[in-house]
């Protein structure tokens, strides 16, 4: 996978490949060969002699920041640093405070990582077609939005041998297990939230996608818990003839500590990659761990989070923590010779205009996934930092 590690903040001798502007018909250029003109420099007081270029073709005027993941950003420094403090258990006050900067800061630098993380995962799923020839792993991950009332699952699919998180996509349902009375009452109050198909939406949209990932003909394995809605979803004429379903059901257990059963040791052992997901999961983002005081307010940004905490599972950590030649996930799937730096990660800025994306991601990218219970669900539709 072709990726630059060297940002390109860096680069002084920098020379734009495509037209930065949305509009502009050298926006999507992906040879060689486009035309602009050097248009002088500027500095502010965190940078330095920034070269300026304009487009001969739409005659707009961009720098070199126009490539950076900081673009427009006042504290570009911070950047990083929120990354690693999201997926290192902080809460965003907690960042804030370590960093000496207000939380709104690092609310808004989380969903830029987030809306970034978005594009660069859907840019490896490209890549990904020939490459990937293991079986998968699919599961929902359990949180909630603001309140316990607004359940949702997180459909995650994750590579059988590579452990490579593949797709995330969001399925709202109602709250389940034992209500009082009086917490149905309040249940029964609250606004109707999008569903967007629950489960079984969810999951037939991580299949097609898988579908058209992979090469046309082959057969792709998925193993899950037996949920209904996962052989539902597979009841569709083009993914019936792709996708194969093991399940291996989820099984009552005895007592902590008693032996477990021959099934839920089978269980155990083939929905692995996605449990270990699950744990990470929990135990690397603040508002996903049990009886903690931190939560998600609005399903779009935990989304954003989740896709920052698939691109570090991915990129950045380690598949065996404690195993020095561990490489990544992506190294296993021979997507990536070495392990990345955040700094690789947020090498270049991608523009959605460019990275075919689809369809709910980019719904999460411009933050079209509202929550009733807010009066304002503010979406991303900035015009040149889009
Ligand atoms: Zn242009």
């Amino acid at each position: 996978m072709h990726w630059p590690g060297t940002p390109v903040e860096h680069l002084s001798g920098f020379q734009p490949a495509f037209c930065p502007r949305r509009g502009c018909p050298e926006h999507v250029r992906l040879t060689p060969g486009f035309r602009f003109e050097r248009h002088g420099f500027y500095s502010t007081r965190r940078r330095w002699r920034i070269p300026r270029f304009r487009c001969r073709v739409c005659r707009a005027s961009f720098s070199r920041q126009s490539f950076a993941v900081s673009y427009y950003s006042k504290r570009p420094e911070l950047l990083i640093p929120i990354a690693a403090g999201l997926v290192g258990g902080s809460a965003h006050r907690q960042i804030a405070r370590t960093l000496g900067c207000a939380p709104s800061t690092v609310t808004r630098n989380a969903a830029r990582l987030g809306r970034h993380a978005i594009l660069l995962l859907a840019m490896t799923r490209r890549e990904l077609a020939g490459l990937s020839n293991e079986s998968f792993v699919f599961d929902h991950f359990e949180t909630f939005e603001f309140t316990q009332d607004y359940p949702f699952g997180v459909g995650t699919l994750v590579g059988s041998k590579s452990w490579f998180v593949y797709d995330l996509d969001p399925a709202p349902h109602g709250r389940t297990g034992h209500m009082s009375p009086a917490q149905r009452h309040r249940a029964g109050q609250r606004p109707r939230r999008q569903a967007a198909g629950g489960y079984l939406g969810s999951t037939r949209r991580v299949f097609q996608r898988l579908r058209d990932m992979t090469l046309p003909g082959t057969t792709l394995t998925v193993i899950g818990d037996g949920h209904k809605a996962y052989d539902r979803a597979r009841r569709d004429p083009s993914l019936e003839r792709r996708i194969v379903l093991a399940s291996y059901p989820n099984v009552p257990r005895g007592p902590k500590g008693s032996p477990r059963s021959e099934a839920a040791r089978l269980r155990d052992e083939h929905l692995f990659p996605v449990d270990l997901l699950h744990k990470i999961l929990r135990h690397s983002l603040a508002h996903h761990r049990r009886e903690t005081i931190a939560f998600g307010r609005r399903l779009n940004a935990i989304m954003e989070q989740m896709f920052l905490t698939a691109v570090w599972r991915n990129f950045v950590k380690k598949r065996t923590e404690g195993k020095s030649r561990s490489g990544t996930p992506a190294m296993r799937l021979g997507l990536t010779r070495e392990r990345w730096p955040w700094s690789r990660v947020f090498s270049r800025r991608l523009f959605p205009g460019r990275t075919a994306t689809p369809p709910t991601w980019t719904h999460l990218y411009r933050r079209l996934w509202t929550s009733p219970l807010f009066e304002r669900n503010a979406k991303h539709e900035l015009k040149l930092a889009f």
